[in-house]
Protein backbone atom coordinates (compact mmCIF):
# COMPACT_ATOMS: atom_id res chain seq x y z
CA UNK A 1 0.00 0.00 0.00
CA UNK A 2 1.37 3.44 -0.63
CA UNK A 3 -0.27 6.85 -1.35
CA UNK A 4 -1.61 6.42 -4.30
CA UNK A 5 -3.43 3.03 -3.72
CA UNK A 6 -6.55 4.88 -2.80
CA UNK A 7 -6.86 6.31 -5.76
CA UNK A 8 -6.41 2.90 -7.86
CA UNK A 9 -9.16 1.46 -5.48
CA UNK A 10 -11.65 4.83 -5.71
CA UNK A 11 -10.86 3.95 -9.99
CA UNK A 12 -11.86 -0.20 -9.68
CA UNK A 13 -14.45 0.41 -8.03
CA UNK A 14 -16.32 3.31 -9.57
CA UNK A 15 -15.74 1.28 -13.22
CA UNK A 16 -16.36 -2.21 -11.19
CA UNK A 17 -13.06 -3.90 -12.18
CA UNK A 18 -11.36 -6.31 -9.60
CA UNK A 19 -7.72 -5.12 -10.25
CA UNK A 20 -5.74 -3.03 -13.08
CA UNK A 21 -2.88 -4.48 -15.19
CA UNK A 22 -1.25 -1.48 -16.18
CA UNK A 23 0.76 -2.49 -20.21
CA UNK A 24 0.04 1.09 -22.35
CA UNK A 25 -0.54 4.25 -21.77
CA UNK A 26 -2.53 6.58 -23.97
CA UNK A 27 -0.63 10.32 -24.59
CA UNK A 28 -2.45 13.69 -25.37
CA UNK A 29 -0.33 15.83 -27.60
CA UNK A 30 -0.88 19.80 -26.68
CA UNK A 31 -0.34 20.61 -23.16
CA UNK A 32 1.08 17.34 -22.01
CA UNK A 33 3.57 16.32 -24.55
CA UNK A 34 4.29 20.49 -25.72
CA UNK A 35 4.03 23.50 -24.23
CA UNK A 36 1.93 24.96 -27.14
CA UNK A 37 -1.39 25.79 -26.31
CA UNK A 38 -0.50 29.68 -25.12
CA UNK A 39 0.11 29.38 -28.74
CA UNK A 40 -2.43 27.66 -29.67
CA UNK A 41 -4.97 30.01 -27.94
CA UNK A 42 -3.46 32.86 -29.17
CA UNK A 43 -3.70 31.88 -32.92
CA UNK A 44 -7.57 30.26 -32.10
CA UNK A 45 -7.94 34.29 -30.54
CA UNK A 46 -6.71 36.01 -33.70
CA UNK A 47 -8.11 34.05 -36.41
CA UNK A 48 -11.55 34.58 -34.44
CA UNK A 49 -10.97 38.35 -34.34
CA UNK A 50 -10.51 38.10 -37.97
CA UNK A 51 -14.29 37.23 -38.33
CA UNK A 52 -15.03 39.79 -35.97
CA UNK A 53 -15.67 38.02 -32.53
CA UNK A 54 -13.39 38.89 -29.77
CA UNK A 55 -13.27 35.59 -27.55
CA UNK A 56 -11.06 35.63 -24.21
CA UNK A 57 -8.01 33.78 -24.19
CA UNK A 58 -8.74 31.60 -21.52
CA UNK A 59 -12.25 30.13 -23.20
CA UNK A 60 -9.91 28.11 -25.91
CA UNK A 61 -8.18 26.33 -22.74
CA UNK A 62 -11.52 24.68 -22.15
CA UNK A 63 -11.75 23.63 -26.05
CA UNK A 64 -8.80 22.44 -25.67
CA UNK A 65 -9.00 18.48 -27.40
CA UNK A 66 -12.21 18.61 -29.33
CA UNK A 67 -10.95 18.66 -33.19
CA UNK A 68 -10.70 21.92 -35.26
CA UNK A 69 -13.86 21.44 -37.13
CA UNK A 70 -15.60 21.10 -33.71
CA UNK A 71 -14.21 23.65 -31.83
CA UNK A 72 -15.28 26.22 -34.85
CA UNK A 73 -18.89 24.77 -34.66
CA UNK A 74 -18.80 25.49 -31.13
CA UNK A 75 -17.39 29.17 -31.62
CA UNK A 76 -19.55 30.17 -34.17
CA UNK A 77 -23.01 28.63 -32.01
CA UNK A 78 -21.67 31.29 -29.17
CA UNK A 79 -20.91 34.21 -31.27
CA UNK A 80 -23.53 33.61 -34.12
CA UNK A 81 -26.83 31.34 -32.63
CA UNK A 82 -25.53 28.65 -35.32
CA UNK A 83 -23.12 26.28 -36.21
CA UNK A 84 -20.31 26.74 -39.27
CA UNK A 85 -21.03 25.74 -42.56
CA UNK A 86 -18.28 22.68 -43.71
CA UNK A 87 -16.79 25.25 -46.11
CA UNK A 88 -16.25 27.62 -43.17
CA UNK A 89 -14.54 24.66 -41.07
CA UNK A 90 -12.59 24.10 -43.54
CA UNK A 91 -11.37 27.48 -44.24
CA UNK A 92 -10.83 28.76 -40.70
CA UNK A 93 -9.20 25.49 -39.88
CA UNK A 94 -6.35 26.45 -42.18
CA UNK A 95 -6.12 30.11 -41.43
CA UNK A 96 -5.70 28.76 -37.41
CA UNK A 97 -2.87 26.08 -38.46
CA UNK A 98 -1.32 28.73 -40.66
CA UNK A 99 -1.77 31.39 -37.74
CA UNK A 100 -0.11 28.93 -35.10
CA UNK A 101 2.68 27.55 -37.61
CA UNK A 102 3.79 31.32 -37.80
CA UNK A 103 3.95 31.59 -34.52
CA UNK A 104 7.87 30.66 -32.70
CA UNK A 105 8.73 27.39 -32.16
CA UNK A 106 7.15 25.44 -29.43
CA UNK A 107 8.89 24.18 -26.76
CA UNK A 108 8.66 20.49 -25.08
CA UNK A 109 6.95 20.53 -21.95
CA UNK A 110 9.47 20.17 -19.35
CA UNK A 111 8.96 16.36 -17.17
CA UNK A 112 7.12 14.94 -20.35
CA UNK A 113 10.34 13.09 -21.64
CA UNK A 114 10.83 11.78 -18.22
CA UNK A 115 8.09 10.60 -18.33
CA UNK A 116 8.27 8.99 -21.30
CA UNK A 117 11.24 7.41 -20.48
CA UNK A 118 9.41 5.61 -17.43
CA UNK A 119 7.17 3.97 -19.53
CA UNK A 120 9.58 2.65 -21.42
CA UNK A 121 11.53 1.46 -18.56
CA UNK A 122 8.68 -0.97 -17.49
CA UNK A 123 7.56 -1.70 -21.01
CA UNK A 124 4.22 -0.08 -21.34
CA UNK A 125 2.92 0.96 -24.68
CA UNK A 126 2.56 4.19 -25.68
CA UNK A 127 0.03 5.36 -28.44
CA UNK A 128 -0.95 9.32 -29.41
CA UNK A 129 -4.35 10.27 -28.80
CA UNK A 130 -4.55 13.87 -30.21
CA UNK A 131 -7.49 15.97 -31.53
CA UNK A 132 -5.03 17.99 -33.68
CA UNK A 133 -4.43 17.40 -36.92
CA UNK A 134 -1.65 19.86 -37.36
CA UNK A 135 1.40 18.97 -38.80
CA UNK A 136 3.48 21.40 -37.31
CA UNK A 137 3.80 19.70 -34.43
CA UNK A 138 2.96 15.95 -35.64
CA UNK A 139 5.77 16.27 -37.80
CA UNK A 140 8.24 17.04 -34.65
CA UNK A 141 7.33 14.07 -32.88
CA UNK A 142 9.51 11.28 -34.00
CA UNK A 143 12.45 13.65 -33.94
CA UNK A 144 11.81 15.26 -30.17
CA UNK A 145 10.30 11.74 -28.62
CA UNK A 146 12.64 8.92 -30.46
CA UNK A 147 11.41 6.01 -30.04
CA UNK A 148 8.70 6.72 -27.97
CA UNK A 149 5.29 6.11 -30.85
CA UNK A 150 5.67 3.66 -33.26
CA UNK A 151 4.36 4.39 -36.44
CA UNK A 152 0.98 2.62 -36.21
CA UNK A 153 0.30 4.08 -32.71
CA UNK A 154 -0.69 7.56 -33.20
CA UNK A 155 -4.35 8.61 -33.42
CA UNK A 156 -5.10 12.08 -34.51
CA UNK A 157 -7.90 14.40 -35.71
CA UNK A 158 -7.92 12.30 -39.00
CA UNK A 159 -8.40 9.00 -37.36
CA UNK A 160 -11.85 10.08 -35.41
CA UNK A 161 -15.04 10.98 -36.50
CA UNK A 162 -16.48 13.02 -33.47
CA UNK A 163 -12.95 12.77 -31.25
CA UNK A 164 -12.78 14.03 -27.66
CA UNK A 165 -14.47 14.56 -25.30
CA UNK A 166 -16.50 11.32 -26.25
CA UNK A 167 -14.68 8.33 -25.25
CA UNK A 168 -13.63 7.70 -29.48
CA UNK A 169 -10.00 8.45 -29.52
CA UNK A 170 -8.91 6.55 -26.60
CA UNK A 171 -11.18 3.54 -27.69
CA UNK A 172 -9.35 3.68 -31.00
CA UNK A 173 -6.00 3.77 -29.01
CA UNK A 174 -6.66 0.96 -26.77
CA UNK A 175 -8.08 -1.57 -29.94
CA UNK A 176 -5.40 -0.71 -32.30
CA UNK A 177 -2.87 -2.00 -29.01
CA UNK A 178 -5.03 -4.58 -28.26
CA UNK A 179 -5.63 -3.61 -24.58
CA UNK A 180 -8.55 -3.30 -22.08
CA UNK A 181 -9.55 -0.27 -20.34
CA UNK A 182 -8.11 -1.82 -16.87
CA UNK A 183 -5.13 -2.05 -18.95
CA UNK A 184 -4.45 1.63 -19.66
CA UNK A 185 -4.02 4.60 -18.53
CA UNK A 186 -4.65 8.33 -20.05
CA UNK A 187 -2.13 10.79 -19.59
CA UNK A 188 -4.67 14.51 -20.16
CA UNK A 189 -4.16 18.09 -19.44
CA UNK A 190 -7.37 19.38 -20.57
CA UNK A 191 -10.95 18.76 -18.92
CA UNK A 192 -12.65 17.64 -22.22
CA UNK A 193 -9.64 14.92 -22.88
CA UNK A 194 -9.75 14.16 -19.05
CA UNK A 195 -13.69 13.04 -19.93
CA UNK A 196 -12.93 11.15 -23.08
CA UNK A 197 -10.52 9.26 -21.22
CA UNK A 198 -12.43 8.79 -18.29
CA UNK A 199 -15.66 7.28 -20.21
CA UNK A 200 -13.07 5.30 -21.98
CA UNK A 201 -12.82 2.97 -18.86
CA UNK A 202 -9.17 3.92 -18.56
CA UNK A 203 -7.09 5.46 -15.30
CA UNK A 204 -6.99 9.07 -16.15
CA UNK A 205 -3.92 11.42 -14.89
CA UNK A 206 -5.25 14.86 -15.42
CA UNK A 207 -2.16 17.13 -15.42
CA UNK A 208 -2.59 21.03 -14.56
CA UNK A 209 0.08 22.79 -17.35
CA UNK A 210 -1.75 25.59 -18.24
CA UNK A 211 -4.47 27.93 -16.50
CA UNK A 212 -7.11 25.57 -15.53
CA UNK A 213 -7.31 24.56 -11.96
CA UNK A 214 -7.18 21.12 -10.31
CA UNK A 215 -10.93 20.67 -9.80
CA UNK A 216 -11.85 21.03 -13.12
CA UNK A 217 -10.02 18.36 -14.03
CA UNK A 218 -11.53 16.04 -10.90
CA UNK A 219 -14.71 17.48 -12.02
CA UNK A 220 -14.28 16.33 -15.61
CA UNK A 221 -13.48 12.63 -14.12
CA UNK A 222 -9.87 12.23 -13.38
CA UNK A 223 -8.69 9.65 -11.25
CA UNK A 224 -6.01 11.64 -10.10
CA UNK A 225 -4.41 14.76 -10.99
CA UNK A 226 -0.41 16.07 -11.03
CA UNK A 227 0.43 19.60 -10.91
CA UNK A 228 3.14 19.14 -13.63
CA UNK A 229 4.51 16.94 -16.20
CA UNK A 230 7.87 16.44 -13.73
CA UNK A 231 5.65 16.05 -10.68
CA UNK A 232 4.12 12.90 -13.04
CA UNK A 233 7.10 11.54 -13.29
CA UNK A 234 8.71 12.09 -9.49
CA UNK A 235 5.43 10.21 -8.90
CA UNK A 236 4.80 7.43 -11.35
CA UNK A 237 7.24 4.63 -10.06
CA UNK A 238 4.70 4.47 -6.83
CA UNK A 239 1.54 5.33 -9.11
CA UNK A 240 2.27 2.38 -11.26
CA UNK A 241 3.22 0.37 -8.19
CA UNK A 242 -0.16 0.70 -6.80
CA UNK A 243 -1.49 -0.11 -10.49
CA UNK A 244 0.02 -3.40 -10.19
CA UNK A 245 -0.76 -4.38 -6.56
CA UNK A 246 -4.20 -2.69 -5.36
CA UNK A 247 -7.11 -4.86 -5.48
CA UNK A 248 -10.53 -3.66 -5.48
CA UNK A 249 -12.69 -4.07 -1.72
CA UNK A 250 -15.57 -7.11 -2.58
MG1 LIG B 1 -4.03 18.61 -24.44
Amino acid sequence: MNIYTPAVRRYLTRHGYDKADPRGALIDMDGTLYDSMPLHAAAWQQMMREVGVDVPLDEFFRYEGRTGASTIDVLFHNAFGHGATEEEKTSLYGRKAELFAAMPPVDIMPGSLRVMDFLKRVGMERVLVTGSGQNTLLNRLDADFPGVFAADRKITSRDVKHGKPLPEPYEKAMSIAGLKPWQCVVIENAPLGVESGYASGAFTIGVTTGPLKECELTEAGADIVMCSMNALADAFPLLYEALVTTEACL
